[in-house]
């Protein structure tokens, strides 16, 4: 483990606002590429679309227009991430009937868990606790269990972001609301609130959320010390806690349901207020700009409009990353639009910039000695380049919790994490 203090910046917690993103003129709505399952265009090149309207519609989730406006063009793009996939340009025009109107609550316990399923489904939902996933298809994956447990990450796993940790304090009704929305949508048997120390979740108002049979678990994770927030790092820590002592958590593991704040705060917005997911809370950050801040942005709003928003530049900067420094990805340029998977974009000035031609593996052993899984990065590295086929190292690369610590260490910037991530997947398909 390694200390947070080699990643964290002061700026932290420093935040209790939020601001609402300018409108540019136009937006550019990521729908997906034919992997991700392509969603069916509802819309085409001059048509009129109201805020919210439906858009694309996929078997999983909907894609919904951010902002009123006319279609202006549909093409194949450049996404945040380095992938490509359909956008659909809509230039900003006619009246907004979400965005600063006050919407009736509505009440959410009269729906059973297959309509609540249904309706997250249509809002468009996904899951962004690792990678963005459509919440629908998790909760059909989950519903064939018979004991459920719905992990809550109530903390940002990187410790440079604190988009969770934010919407966490700011939103805890949200949070509480979501929570028990998706405890009834997956029909939780337990639910474990996995907090940082600092702040724990207020047990006597969960209980105006919760009438479900679900169990409520409350777990501390200390954030000093990194990794703490991945999948594997918060089951250890459960099957740890003096709490959780129970059969339950014997098999706890990756066929339970793992979700974060922003997710939970989108799932209560679309079933109280019924509110589809046209926008997202960004921790806008970095050495490059002149100030940071959290901001509520429209999806499809491009990275370049949020930095004029700022100010501009202090410096420019030499990369852009998007969800933070240690677990998060290099975004391909200014010209990207923000999808649902965003939650931070960080600019970094060319002295934060570590040099990034790779070397061969020198064998130094460190990525071997910072695994919090005790394993060899460098080793399997090598099996997923070699000709000889080594099924038993590439393996074990199962075991994994992408913390990215290895990188962070490796002197010879060997893309260690993403290839073990590449060798994963590949391992379960
Ligand atoms: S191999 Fe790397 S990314 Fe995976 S758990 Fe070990 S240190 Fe973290
Ligand atoms: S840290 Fe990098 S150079 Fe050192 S053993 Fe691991 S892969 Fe090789």
């Amino acid at each position: 483990m390694v200390s947070v203090s080699e990643f964290i910046s002061e700026e932290k917690y420093l935040f209790d606002s939020v601001a609402n993103g300018y409108m540019s003129k136009y937006f550019f709505v990521p729908v997906g590429s034919e992997k991700d399952g392509l969603k069916e265009l509802l819309v085409q090149k001059g048509d009129e679309v109201k805020e919210g309207q439906v858009i694309a519609k996929g078997r999983f989730e909907n894609v919904h227009s951010p902002v009123p406006g006319i279609v202006s063009d549909i093409f194949v793009g450049d996404y945040g991430d380095g992938k490509q996939g359909l956008i659909i340009k809509i230039m900003l025009s006619g009246a907004f009937s979400i965005t600063g109107k006050k919407h009736d609550k509505i009440d959410w316990k009269i729906y059973d868990s297959s309509s609540l399923a249904f309706m997250l489904r249509d809002a468009g939902i996904e899951n962004t606790f690792k990678k963005a996933e459509p919440i629908y298809k998790q909760i059909k994956e989950i519903s064939e269990k018979e004991s459920k447990v719905l992990v809550i990450r109530l903390f940002d796993e990187d410790p440079e972001r604190c988009t969770d940790s934010f919407v966490t304090r700011k939103f805890s009704q949200k949070i509480y609301g979501g929570a028990a929305i998706l405890a009834r949508a997956i029909e939780a048997t337990a639910v474990v609130f996995a907090y940082e120390k600092s702040f724990k979740p207020d047990e006597s108002v969960l209980g105006e959320y919760f009438d479900s049979d679900a169990k409520l678990f409350f777990v501390p994770i200390d954030v000093k010390k990194y990794p703490f927030g991945t999948m594997h790092d918060l089951v250890s820590s459960i099957k740890k806690h003096k709490s959780c002592r129970n059969p339950i958590f014997e098999k706890l593991g990756a066929k339970d349901f793992f979700v974060d704040s922003v997710t939970l705060a989108s799932i209560y917005d679309a079933i109280v207020f019924e509110k589809p997911l046209i926008d997202r809370y960004i921790h806008v950050n970095g050495a490059s700009l002149n100030v940071t801040g959290i901001l509520n942005l429209k999806i499809g709003t491009l990275i370049s409009s949020v930095v004029e928003q700022f100010g501009g530049f202090k410096e420019p900067p030499a990369r852009i990353i998007i969800n933070g420094i240690v677990t998060g990805l290099a975004a391909t340029g200014l010209n990207v639009p923000i999808s649902k998977n965003v939650k931070s974009i960080t600019f970094l000035p060319q002295e934060q910039v570590a040099p990034q031609h790779t070397e061969i593996c020198i064998r130094c052993g460190r990525c071997r000695k910072i695994c919090p899984v005790n394993l060899w990065p460098g080793n399997i590295y090598r099996a997923a380049h070699s000709e000889n086929e080594e099924p038993d190292v590439l393996k074990i690369s199962l075991l994994c919790s992408e913390c990215g610590l290895c990188n962070a260490v490796c002197p010879s910037r060997i893309p260690l994490c993403q290839t073990i991530a590449l060798v994963k997947e590949k391992i379960k398909e």
